[in-house]
């Protein structure tokens, strides 16, 4: 049977998985979302148990990718999964750290976040829809570390498509600059943008307003909102419910450092799916849009100025772009009240559910939600490392914070690790005095080649840039 896709503000003509999967936005300015959340039963669920990492993301993804054909899908999976890109055959193992306490590691792929989970499958399915549709891909973005550097590992040297990645000249640190700029595929175009990383998404946002340019050229993008990558993050809850439980008797809770939703909207549709997940942590930064959300009904974006540069940089966010899939389902997923909420948000920055019936009912999701701050973190990962001996990074220490104040007894709570300390080295030696841990895979990084393009901030020059290098249609 055939899954398809509708817009949450209900004016797209329903589509597959594959014709979703390059496009961005819906065509209505909404989020694409599947029409029903497939359903798994306890005994389905008992009988996936057994399953390693493959297997299981085999199960959920072929209940979401209805029009690949499954030995395509598999072999998709397989060749994504692997011990040599992710460290170990478990691809994201749980540890404990305690009885009730569980660190479920994401971050051991290639780029040692969390992103790498979900984008590399998006490279391979990319490669896979675009070969056998003879179609092209022109990836541009702009990025100030972590989401550009797992874009670019995830398509590296796949054919049909490249990458035109933009960062701001000489404001990542060396180790952010040393991953994304060592690569030498011939596929990926690193540009460095003489100014900040606003002007960086202006120049993008520029080209993708320039629909004739966008279309002549195959302009597209791999952010947060495409739906393939909230769906390849399902799997991980699954994996690590299977990790901390016995039998389907119990319950699990996680709790998940949050920035643009799209992690932590993954526990929900797992939930929602039928897995037992009793509470879903959102654990926010000092920019907690969506911990105010939570505690109060009110959701307002913040304006540039009240946007902070934290010690957990990814989760620097002024609005939460995944978020309004969560609110679609909060609103018993009425496209119409929807869209005139988000009408509302567009207008005055800002809508209030306080009141409502629905947000008086959320409860139902199982989503609670906490702020940590720069002093939390630093105490979280001495904590840590006094306790556990283990070093977590800046955004781990967020969620593990938060976590604390949402356990409960008889109910396994999974911390999600979404990074890997040695990306944040600042903060490490804050907290704990010492450079953070290096993995074998990045020894002498920062020493290895690197190639990019510099660029003064100009549209002009940029659009020549990637048409002489692109095939026009
Ligand atoms: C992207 C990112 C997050 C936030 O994830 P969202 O899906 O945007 O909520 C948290 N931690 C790290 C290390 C990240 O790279």
């Amino acid at each position: 049977m055939n899954l398809s896709y509708v817009s949450t503000r209900g004016a797209m003509e329903p589509a597959g998985f594959s014709e979703i999967l390059l496009a961005g936005l819906a065509p209505d300015g909404g989020l694409v979302v599947p029409r029903d959340y497939p359903q798994i039963d306890p005994a389905a669920l008992e009988s996936w148990r057994a399953l390693d990492y493959r297997g299981l993301a085999f199960e959920v993804l072929s209940r979401y990718a209805t029009d690949i054909e499954p030995g395509e899908l598999r072999a998709l999976i397989d060749r994504t999964y692997t011990a040599q890109a992710f460290g170990s055959d478990e691809i994201t193992p749980v540890i404990e750290l305690e009885p009730g306490l569980h660190l479920l590691r994401l971050s051991n792929g290639p780029t040692l976040a969390f992103k790498d989970v979900a984008m590399q499958l998006l490279g391979n399915l990319f490669e896979y829809v675009l070969a056998r549709e003879g179609r092209e891909l022109n990836v541009l973005g702009a990025t100030s570390g972590d989401t550009g550097s797992a874009a670019e590992y995830a398509l590296r040297g796949k054919r049909n498509v490249r990458v035109f990645m933009l960062s701001p000249d000489g404001r990542m640190s060396p180790f952010q600059r040393a991953q994304m700029y060592s690569l030498l595929d011939p596929n990926i175009f690193n540009i460095a943008i003489d100014g900040v990383f606003d002007d960086c998404q202006d120049l993008v946002k520029a080209v993708s307003a320039d629909f004739a340019f966008k279309t002549r050229y195959s302009i597209g993008s791999v952010n947060s909102i495409n739906w393939a990558r909230v769906a390849a993050q399902v799997v991980y809850y699954f994996k690590a419910y299977f990790a901390v439980t016995t039998d389907h008797q119990g319950t699990v809770s996680f709790s998940v450092p949050s920035g643009n939703f799209g992690d932590v909207l993954a526990g929900h549709i797992a939930r929602m799916m039928g897995l037992p997940i009793a509470r879903l942590v959102v654990a926010t930064n000092e920019n907690d849009v969506l911990d105010e959300f939570f505690r109060t009904g009110s959701y307002r974006v913040r304006g540039l100025g009240e946007t902070f540069e934290t010690s957990s940089p990814s989760m620097d966010i002024s609005k939460a772009s995944n978020f309004e899939r969560f609110i679609y389902d909060l609103l018993e997923r009425d496209p119409d009240r929807l869209a005139s909420l988000w009408l509302h948000l567009e207008r005055d920055g800002a809508f209030d559910l306080a009141g409502s019936a629905e947000f008086a009912a959320l409860e139902r999701f199982g989503m609670v939600s906490g702020t940590s701050r720069h002093a939390d973190r630093i105490a979280t990962i001495r904590n840590t490392r006094a306790r556990y001996g283990i070093v977590v990074d800046t955004h781990t220490a967020d969620g593990l914070h938060v976590a604390q104040r949402y356990r409960e007894p008889g109910v396994p709570m999974v911390c999600l690790e979404t990074a890997q300390p040695v990306k944040f080295a600042a903060a490490i030696r804050e907290a704990l005095g010492v450079e953070p841990p290096r993995p074998e895979a990045v020894a002498g990084l920062e020493e290895r080649a690197q190639r990019f393009t510099r660029m003064p901030a100009d549209l002009r020059l940029l659009k020549r840039f990637v048409a002489e290098r692109c095939v026009a249609r």
